[in-house]
């Protein structure tokens, strides 16, 4: 059985959508068998170069069968002809097709990469090669700085890397003067000698003689095939023989893809090659990333503060305080007939009026001033105010104008600096000795303000007649309305009523629940439409990443098809682009989430209410990430679906 055999192989282009039909190949009959030395001559344009694809699968044959060891290539899908470039074929090109941004050394490499081959092997193995062809002070060189000739041999050691069982060669001396051609053609010849199948394409007759066999090919039909007298190469060996041994690439089964790292490090490696270009297009994301995070962190921020007032305050709630007239005149008494008057309307679920003064208060060595609050017993309740110990004082302690205070959880600390129990002890106001009978709870923590926890409360009476006894009206009342919808109309009523208890405009009502109450509402929608602005910032970053990865695949059209020629499969060339485009927007996710932080701290210390929380950055960057990927994923396929003979030729 011939290794390779083919019957009837035709190949023509166009004709589909009227473009003229042209017939390349019309009905190739072949059989090579392994280890033989081949060359096929023909003029320009006969079709060899065409044979050549189909030859190394790179190309399908319109019509006929072609027999690889007895398989029919033609049924074979792509990753399978793929396997079959990548294992048993060897390609050399006129035009070398060496990938410019990488080294002699890691241009050897390639086909190994897709075979899945540990670093270690592939830098042994392609350092090995590039010695025995003479390169081994190039191998750190890039394509630019070898000669034709140096470029030629690195080529030639590509196609030796996973074995090169069948070496295709297209004029691989066309671009070289004829010293130099002639140390490829000699370099063929050993290659047949040492058992590869070497496949030669010329249109040179005479170097087409070093071949043992010349195929003649005509308008695309064989018109010769004869055997020379030619025994072959010089019989020296090329490469080391234990490499040549098929055993060599066989840990390389066709289900092993290129190492991740690798891939990381080849993607890292063009990023880094394109800076500026890589910097531009990881700044949209930057400033997408971070601009989420900080919108987001400010909304947030800002939230919670509302909230904290208004949790504060409690919700309902309507305030209500004397003042001097706008027209002049004395300031305002909110009496006790007007809290009558105003605990009677139907809106009104319970008030509190509230006194406040400052007096020194004493215990033992401590004195200090201290605000104190006179109310009512319902403060704990309305205000939604926990005792931490003892018991708030009742109504009946109030109407008794008795000498109790409850103390602020602050206050408490002062006064009691060994957390040793106060209930019972005495403590002065004024030189006034007041019995402590409670400690309310901690509400700083939650309120934003701690200096609820700074005051000290008495019964109403007892502050009228005891505490500040020259002071006679209400310094102000608080007014639970029924429910939040009767706010306003609540607040509506209260005015009308006290005006027209009072004749003039000598009070006022706040309702300053509803105010923060609209103030979310407005921030909530802010925060919203900033985050949107925000995340269309991201989309655009998603958008500069498809257009740098679409303006790369076109760059890299030639390196595509070299990749394709030496074995990667499509899905090699789609995640090597993902790759790029997932990098690419990490690492712009990164610098976005990082400097978000910055600047969420610079605001925390310039006072303007943010909140840190994790969730906005993960989901920041998830994002950022999953639209470079997105993005990333149509210039990705664009990529991996190019024909490898398309390519190969591209620019
Ligand atoms: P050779 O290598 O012998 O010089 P080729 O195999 O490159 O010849 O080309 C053979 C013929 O096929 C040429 O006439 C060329 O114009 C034609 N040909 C090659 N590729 C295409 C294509 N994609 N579409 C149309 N014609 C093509
Ligand atoms: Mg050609």
């Amino acid at each position: 059985m011939a290794l390779i055999d083919l019957r009837g192989i035709g190949k023509y282009y166009g004709g589909e959508d009227g473009s003229p039909l042209a017939d390349v190949l019309r009905g190739i009959d072949l059989e090579i068998d392994a280890g033989e030395f081949v060359a096929i001559v023909g003029a320009s344009g006969s079709g060899k170069s065409t044979l050549m694809h189909i030859l190394g699968c790179l190309d399908r044959p319109t019509s006929g069968q072609y027999l690889f060891n007895g398989v029919d290539v033609t049924t074979l899908n792509n990753d399978q002809l793929a396997g079959l470039r990548r294992e048993t074929f060897g390609f050399v090109f006129q035009a070398y097709h060496l990938i410019p941004t990488e080294s002699a050394r890691e241009n050897v490499e390639v086909p190994a990469l897709y075979a899945g081959v540990s670093n270690a092997a592939r830098q042994a193995r392609a350092t090995e090669l590039l010695r025995h062809l003479g390169l081994a002070d190039r191998l750190d060189n890039y394509p630019s700085q070898l000669s034709g000739g140096q470029q030629q041999r690195v080529s030639i050691a590509r196609a030796l890397m996973n074995g090169g069982q069948v070496i295709l060669a297209d004029e691989p001396t066309g671009a070289l003067d004829s010293e130099t051609g002639e140390g490829v053609m000699t370099l063929l010849g050993d290659l047949a000698a040492s058992g590869h199948t070497v496949i030669l394409i010329t249109h040179d007759h005479q170097l087409a003689e070093r071949a043992q066999r010349i195929i003649q090919i005509q308008d695309g039909r064989i018109v010769g095939d004869r055997p020379t007298s030619h025994e072959g190469g010089s019989n020296k060996p090329v490469g080391d023989r234990k490499h040549d041994n098929r055993a060599w690439s066989k840990p390389n089964s066709d289900n092993r893809s290129r190492l991740p790292r690798e891939e990381l490090r080849d993607a890292w490696r063009v990023l880094q090659r394109n800076h500026a270009r890589t910097l531009l297009t990881i700044l949209g994301i930057i400033i997408g990333v971070a601009s989420v995070i900080v919108m987001l962190a400010v909304g947030e921020g800002t939230k919670r503060e509302v909230m904290a007032q208004l949790n504060a305050m409690g919700p309902n709630m309507l305030h209500v305080g004397s003042t001097i007239p706008t027209t002049g005149g004395p300031r305002g008494v909110i009496t006790d007939a007007d809290l009558d008057a105003i605990a009677r309307m139907p809106a009104v679920q319970r008030s509190m009026p509230m006194l406040r003064d400052t007096a020194l208060v004493r215990r033992g060595a401590i004195s200090r001033n201290y605000e104190i609050r006179a109310t009512t017993a319902v403060l704990p309740e309305m205000n939604r105010w926990p005792l931490a110990q003892g018991r708030f004082y009742t109504e009946e302690e109030d109407r008794n104008v008795a000498p109790v205070v409850v103390l602020g959880h602050l206050a408490y600390q002062r006064f009691f600096p060994d957390k040793s129990d106060p209930l019972g002890e005495q403590i002065l106001i004024k030189n006034a000795p007041y019995q402590i009978i409670g400690v309310m709870s901690e509400k700083g923590a939650e309120s934003g303000y701690n200096n609820h926890d700074e005051r000290l409360y008495v019964p109403r009476r007892t502050g009228m007649v005891r505490v500040f006894p020259e002071q006679r009206n209400e310094t102000y009342l608080i007014v639970e309305v029924v429910s939040s919808d009767l706010l306003q109309h609540a607040e509506q009523r209260l005015q009308a009523l006290l005006l027209e208890r009072h004749g003039v405009d000598d009070f006022w009502v706040n309702n300053a629940a509803a105010r923060h109450q609209a103030e979310l509402t407005t921030r909530n929608n802010m925060t919203l439409m900033l985050a949107l602005i925000a995340a269309i910032s991201l989309l655009v970053g998603g958008i500069g990443v498809m257009n740098v990865m679409l303006m790369s695949v076109r760059e890299r059209v030639r390196e595509i098809g070299i990749r394709m020629a030496s074995g990667a499969r499509q899905r090699d060339i789609l995640r090597q682009f993902i790759t790029e485009a997932a990098l690419v927007s990490l690492l712009g996710s990164v610098i976005g989430a990082t400097s978000s932080q910055v600047i969420i701290v610079i605001l925390a210390l310039t006072g303007v209410p943010v909140a840190f929380s994790i969730s906005p950055v993960v989901g920041a960057m998830i994002c950022a990430v999953t639209t470079g990927i997105l993005f990333g994923l149509m210039p990705a396929r664009q990529a991996a679906r190019l024909d490898p003979v398309v390519a190969l030729a591209g620019e």
